[in-house]
């Protein structure tokens, strides 16, 4: 095993960010191609940026967030946050007791791992699933979790969403909704409605998923709930920062739902190319991805490494020989280590996809000759 536990994945990160900077530096940042769907960004003009003050900051900006956060997300009101899993870690330590049960469903396991660590932290009992049948809620529930598009983009059906949120509410439980990026890929997509539209008490999404934002989270919702998740989020310093919270909101203003659109439509082409070699990518949403064991099932080659490893050595080879950047390198310990080739943030939309076909049959062509020598493998994940 090359990549065992969370620490081998902070140093891989570490690594993955190295080589980035190197090319930066010796190439410039128009030979990187970010295909992750989490380019981020930072919009700001310099009339803006002096206004960046510890006070001063929030009082402009997390102002006019109010508005535009809203009629992102719907609800009552908005709060800005550090990421994702810190408003998922703070809306469970506000409503979650210990020995109270935490029901989740979405599309497809598995949850962010944000939802079960927090659920340990405060000492709840967590169970998740993706067969709606097989969904209840318990007697001593005190929170249910829906997954509006889970890390690998899989979509929740907006019935069983209403349905489950139905099921809550005849139990007075409160519905929190990780949609991290749900609020633009259900929405813009799949036409569905917003969380809170559909009666989801909170909702959180990811300000750097399919949108030109920072990385953050923006939770929206009852107001009554955001309060007291509020003081939480400030005693445990959860919240955004002034520069962050600016980069929000120019990142929403500039959210164009017809890049995600169009790039519903090139995944097909990019799916047909690669289809002439490999036969285990599948369709997102806006992109390709091929899971490890999907890639595991490419190699024809006698070799040790895990699924998860095999997944690691291709996306750094990726990296370093073209400047692709996908998740698995640069990810926080825990994230799925699925490649996923994002055609929705601005890196794609020039990108010639016969050229990123070949790529991609090259990548795994080196893949292929490395495998047999695991020390050369530890040494592309660890050491540019
Ligand atoms: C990305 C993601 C998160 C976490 O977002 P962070 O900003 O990294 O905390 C949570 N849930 C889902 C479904 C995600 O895709």
């Amino acid at each position: 095993m090359i990549v065992e536990n969370s620490l081998d994945e902070v140093k891989k990160r570490e690594n993955a960010l190295s080589i980035i900077k190197d090319i930066v530096e010796s190439d410039g940042r128009d030979s990187l191609f970010d295909l992750t769907g989490l380019s981020g960004g930072f919009i700001a003009d310099s009339s803006e940026i002096s206004l960046l003050e510890t006070y001063v900051g929030p009082a402009i900006f997390e102002d006019a967030l109010q508005e535009v956060g809203i009629e992102h997300m719907g609800g009552e009101k908005v709060l800005p946050l550090n990421r994702t899993s810190s408003g998922i870690l703070a809306t469970i330590l506000t409503l979650v007791k210990e020995d109270t049960n935490v029901v989740h469903y979405l599309a497809k396991l598995p949850a962010h791992p944000s939802i079960p660590r927090s659920c340990k932290l405060v000492g709840a009992n967590y169970s998740e699933t993706d067969v709606f049948d097989e969904f209840s809620i318990p007697d001593n529930t005190s929170l249910v979790v829906i997954t509006g598009s889970t890390m690998d983009h899989q979509v929740i059906d907006e019935e069983e969403f209403k349905k489950v949120i139905d099921m809550a509410h005849q139990k007075d439980i409160p519905v929190m909704v990780d949609d991290a990026s749900g609020a633009r890929l259900r929405t813009t997509v799949f036409n569905q409605a917003k969380a809170c539209d559909l009666g989801a008490d909170i909702a959180i999404t990811s300000t750097d998923k399919l949108m030109p934002g920072p990385r953050g989270g923006l939770m929206a919702g009852r107001e009554d709930l955001i309060d007291e998740i509020k003081v939480k989020v400030n005693q445990f310093g959860l919240e955004a920062q002034p520069p962050a919270v600016l980069a929000m909101l120019n990142g929403i203003k500039n959210f164009n739902g017809d890049n995600l659109i169009k790039s519903f439509t090139r995944k097909d082409d990019l799916f047909e190319l690669l289809s002439e070699k490999f036969s285990n990518f599948e369709k997102t949403p806006t992109g390709v991805m091929i899971s490890p064991e999907g890639l595991a099932g490419e190699i024809d080659i006698p070799h040790n490494l895990s699924q998860k490893d095999l997944a690691f050595v291709f996306s750094f080879i990726l990296l370093k020989d073209h400047g692709i950047i996908t998740i698995p390198p640069v990810s926080m310990p825990g994230a799925s280590a699925t490649i996923r080739f994002d055609l929705s943030t601005s890196d794609a939309f020039d990108l010639d996809l016969n050229d990123l076909n070949k790529k991609i049959v090259s990548s795994f062509e080196e893949l292929q000759d490395v495998i047999p020598n695991e020390e050369k493998c530890r040494e592309i994940v660890f050491s540019s």
